[in-house]
């Protein structure tokens, strides 16, 4: 019947889902209210001083008029900007709707074999999909799968559009996007206490000294790192050091600080910063949704090549193996024993059966290998044969 008694810890994985869109419009929100504010503090204070000024006669009527006339254009801007972030507002709050809804469709599911779980799981697969392909650089693939399933609203696209733009910036050694982007995201990061904007800075200082402009490089440490002297004195000195070594330095940690591979790592910087200002998870969704079933398998025979199962994802461990290497053990009351040949579970419905030499086989594998060779069974250790009527029920106590 498989019921499902707990929802909420389903549910657990789904924060972000519905994190993600809420997020966005609160602070879609809060620059409305920043616009409204700084609008009615001016309105306020002009409206006062024509007042005060036409009563003193310091402003004649066609000078009043063409002040008034100055505050209805700068209202009718406030207006329309009003009208972007309404619109950004309606949209995400649209999204935080229909994710709510979708995850209160999986609160009124009785079991996992009902044909509402398999519809519900159905999109939720898709969704993490989607997810999964856009943080791997797939967005035309994922812009497709979100259309052909109806789920634009359950996918966040557009996001990942922006940082894609700032990710494809850095490949081309370019800091100038993703200062923009910390500078639009300054507060947001301060939080987090990110250095990003510090490693940025430093790149760029490195690559006018790798193109020898000693002077320029000098002038832009003094702008744009001394100002973080504060918390990385150290990292300032080390690299100063690099106006004293070529780019064909030997000497570490100068060759390191000229190394290319620094871009990969502030592309990978950037996307955890991103990813956690947007409360996007850092893995991909989909890892963590297969990462908790794979705990669930895990045991330390998954890592013994001999005992490798066929049945056994984790034992795969190229694939889904690889993804459980940091994962705790699973936690086992009774031991299961697996038929070495099948990898399925012997129980009472798949005997245990114990050949002449001692290794034991399931009753189902051996039948099924006794019917294709005239009522022979192989041992697949020691290349043994034996027939069917040799074998034997194992009974263990
Ligand atoms: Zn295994």
């Amino acid at each position: 019947m498989n019921k499902i008694t707990n929802h909420d810890q389903l549910l657990q994985l789904e924060h972000p889902f519905v994190k993600i869109p809420l997020e966005k419009f609160k602070s879609s929100l809060k620059v409305s209210q920043k616009h409204i504010e700084k609008e009615i503090s001016t309105l306020t204070n002009t409206v006062s001083d024509i007042s005060k000024k036409s009563q003193q006669g310091d402003m004649n009527p066609a000078e009043v008029e063409k002040a008034l006339e100055a505050i209805v254009h700068r209202l009718s801007n406030l207006k329309r900007r009003l009208k972007d972030t309404r619109a950004e507002e309606s949209l995400y709050s649209q999204r935080t709707k229909v994710r709510l809804q979708h995850l209160q469709e999986f609160t009124t599911i009785p079991t996992l074999d009902s044909d509402g779980f398999g519809r519900w799981s159905r999109v939720r697969l898709n969704r993490i999909l989607v997810d999964y392909m856009l943080r791997e650089g797939f967005r035309e693939t994922a812009a497709l799968l979100a259309k052909s399933e109806g789920i634009e609203e359950m996918v966040d696209i557009e996001l990942f559009v922006q940082s894609r733009k700032v990710e494809q910036a850095l490949q081309r050694f370019s800091c100038t996007e993703c200062l923009q982007w910390c500078h639009e995201n300054k507060s947001n990061l301060k939080k987090i206490k990110s250095t990003l904007e510090f490693s940025l800075r430093e790149q760029e200082f490195i690559e006018l000294v790798r193109k020898r402009q000693t002077q320029e490089a000098i002038a832009y440490a003094r702008k744009h790192l001394i100002v973080w002297q504060e918390t990385h004195m150290r990292e300032i000195k080390k690299v100063m050091g690099l106006l004293a070594f070529p780019p064909s330095t030997n000497c570490q940690p100068y060759k390191g600080l000229y190394d290319a591979s620094r871009w990969k790592k502030l592309i990978a910087r950037f996307r955890a910063d991103n990813f956690a200002l947007q409360c996007f998870t850092p893995e991909p969704i989909l890892n963590v949704t297969l990462q908790a079933g794979l705990s669930a398998l895990k045991t330390p025979m998954c890592y013994i090549d001999e005992h490798r199962n066929v049945n056994c994802p984790v034992c795969d461990g190229e694939t889904l193996g690889a993804l459980a290497t940091d994962l705790p053990l699973s936690h086992h009351l009774n031991s299961t024993i697996v038929c070495r040949i099948s990898g399925q579970i012997m129980n009472e419905d798949n005997l245990p059966m114990v050949l002449p030499n001692g290794y034991v086989y399931s009753y189902n594998a051996l039948m099924e290998m006794a019917s294709m060779n005239n009522g022979k069974a192989t041992c697949p250790r020691t290349g043994a044969v034996y027939d069917i009527s040799q074998i034997k029920k194992v009974f263990i106590s």
